[in-house]
């Protein structure tokens, strides 16, 4: 169970801020303090917060620890608060403003750095462009020589024109890069024409959890280009 929140007389600076930033204001002082939202929610009851007391806190008028509690890195941005609420209060956007008011050397190391990577190298686990291709190509190898049934199966890797791009979760060659082989199978067996890109392409952007908007964006447009670049008609993301 949560602990109270203590106050005296407050005015949220923070709150002005994000009804101005977020979309038709976020709706949040319609909150019926109903708690719909905190069932859901992942990461209620970490660090004595939740949804609901968060968005109270920000009512109130509670700038400094809303703008410090550690809470607002655990939330998923998944967007439950807001689909469960019934006045459509959009928390996940809240957090996200708050998000955007702490500095680049306080940002959970593990966010901003694999934003960092992403940034550099078109992957989040920061592998290099030779040795992604060359992983691909060895696996695909392999697959062919090993199984009969597989042996014209493509691992396409920067083909113009393919019809689909396909991303790729950076933990699968990170960790496990055999996990990548039934989905080319798939792909194959149902004549799906697709490609990889050698420059960007890992299905997830942790940029968009590290609160900074150009990070974000910067990861989007590059790999929008590359979609453009190679003619390709449709993004797979397979996050
Ligand atoms: S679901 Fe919506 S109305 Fe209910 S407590 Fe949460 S934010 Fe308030
Ligand atoms: S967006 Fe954040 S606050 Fe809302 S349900 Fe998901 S984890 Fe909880």
């Amino acid at each position: 169970m949560s602990q109270p929140i203590v106050i005296g007389k407050r005015k949220s600076r923070f709150k002005e801020l994000a009804q101005a930033a977020i979309p038709g204001g976020g709706n949040l002082d319609l909150c019926l303090t109903c708690s719909s939202c905190v069932n859901g929610c992942p990461a209620s009851g970490i660090s004595d917060m939740d949804p609901r007391k968060f968005l109270r806190m920000v009512l109130l008028g509670l700038d400094e620890e809303v703008l410090q509690t550690p809470w607002i890195w655990w939330c998923s941005m998944c967007q439950r608060c807001k689909r469960a609420c019934p006045m459509g209060v959009d928390i996940g956007a809240l957090v996200f403003m708050a998000r955007q008011q702490w500095s680049r050397e306080n940002t959970p190391k593990g966010i901003q750095k694999s934003c960092d990577l992403h940034l550099e190298f078109g992957n989040s686990t920061g592998i290099r462009r030779e040795d992604w291709v060359s992983l691909c190509a060895d696996l695909v190898e392999e697959t062919r020589q090993q199984e009969e049934d597989w042996k014209d199966l493509p691992a396409p890797m920067d083909k113009k024109g393919a019809a689909y791009y396909l991303n790729q979760n950076a933990k699968e060659p990170t960790v496990e890069p055999e996990e990548m082989i039934p989905l080319w199978k798939i792909l194959h067996e149902v004549g799906i024409d697709w490609t990889y890109s050698s420059e960007q392409w890992d299905a997830v952007n942790y940029c968009m959890f590290s609160g900074d908007d150009r990070d974000w964006e910067a990861v989007v447009r590059r790999q929008s280009e590359i979609v453009d670049d190679l003619g390709c008609k449709t993004l797979i993301n397979t996050e």
